[in-house]
């Protein structure tokens, strides 16, 4: 059962490398086979979580060895801190995230949650540890219940509807025919952007892990959607570990420390505010994302 659910809560990954061609399941499982193969350590320990902090030490990587994708990257978040990742398209963002998810091992440096270097521990544990939203969401022809349910599939009801009033899903899903048993997917209820990200966030907190990240979707949401979206987000923050990469800079603003990423190096560092000041790549995305709200919220005559 593991072996056939564990790929699910990475999916997001997989999908994308996909792009548009992804046609069914079978596909992407297919794709996971074909991963150059990362192998366990004989008797490796399972990942022990404690508190929930990531320490990511001189990290390199290159897929080819004619191109590096990450260099020198360090950085810490501790228990329950936010820290947040932003960087146009290409920069790295997704590929440090496989390499903390240990699809890939690091041409150098490593990275060590609670502790322990994730090279040494089983990946199935590393994998089952962390809380993840992924930047696309794959949902099921199945209720919405069942949907949620595959976070962790032992999950109880209780824990169940603890996760979606977590991710503000209980408004949503009191207004829908037959609430929780009602079927979404194809032959059902299609989602928006904002409520299949929530739906992964249900998802995500079902594993009760200290640890979540998020990567953002790139897709715009109303705003009825995205304060849904950032009320969760907070209400998660208090008590995890956070790394977000994100996309809009609204989801981000309270974090402690954000990095942007360019061309696999970390070009700025600091909170909202010292970015700002620095007036630098964070107060350009950020000035053209305020410049596009305002045209979205007062249209033109
Ligand atoms: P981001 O998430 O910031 O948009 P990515 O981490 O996806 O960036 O990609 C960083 C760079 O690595 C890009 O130039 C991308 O083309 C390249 N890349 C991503 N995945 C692969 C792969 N599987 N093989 C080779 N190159 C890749
Ligand atoms: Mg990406």
């Amino acid at each position: 059962m593991m072996q056939i659910f564990m790929p699910l809560n990475f999916l997001g990954f997989v999908y994308r490398e996909m792009k548009g061609s992804m046609a069914n399941i079978e596909a992407m499982f297919a794709l996971l086979r074909q991963r150059p193969s990362i192998n366990d350590l004989t008797a490796a320990p399972a990942l022990q979580l404690h508190e929930g902090c990531i320490e990511i030490e001189n990290l390199s990587f290159q897929y080819h060895s004619d191109r590096p994708i990450l260099q020198n990257i360090s950085f810490n978040v501790a228990a329950k801190q936010k820290v947040a990742i932003v960087g146009s398209s290409g920069a790295g963002k997704s590929t440090l995230l496989k390499l903390l998810f240990r699809f890939y091992d690091a041409s150098s440096g490593r990275i060590l949650i609670d502790g322990q270097d994730i090279k040494y521990v089983s990946q199935a544990s590393l994998r089952g540890a962390l809380g993840i939203v992924p930047q696309d969401t794959v949902l099921f022809n199945m209720s919405i219940l069942e949907n949620i349910r595959y976070g962790r599939i032992d999950a109880s009801d209780d824990d169940i509807y603890e996760a979606i009033r977590m991710a503000h899903l209980s408004d949503f899903i009191a207004r829908l025919p037959k609430g929780v048993d009602t079927l979404v997917g194809e032959r059902g209820l299609k989602l928006s952007g904002g409520e299949k990200q929530r739906v992964a966030i249900a998802r995500a907190l079902l594993k009760k892990s200290p640890i979540m990240i998020f990567d953002e979707a790139t897709s715009s949401l109303d705003s009825a959607s995205e304060r849904l979206i950032l009320e969760a987000i907070r209400d998660i923050a208090r008590e995890h570990t956070m790394l977000v990469i994100a996309h809009r800079l609204s989801t981000i603003v309270d974090a402690d420390h954000i990095l942007v990423l360019d061309q696999g190096q970390i070009i700025e560092q600091g909170n909202h505010e010292s970015l700002l000041a620095l007036q630098g790549q964070y107060a350009h995305l950020w000035q053209m994302q305020q410049r596009e709200r305002s045209a979205v919220q007062t249209p033109a005559e």
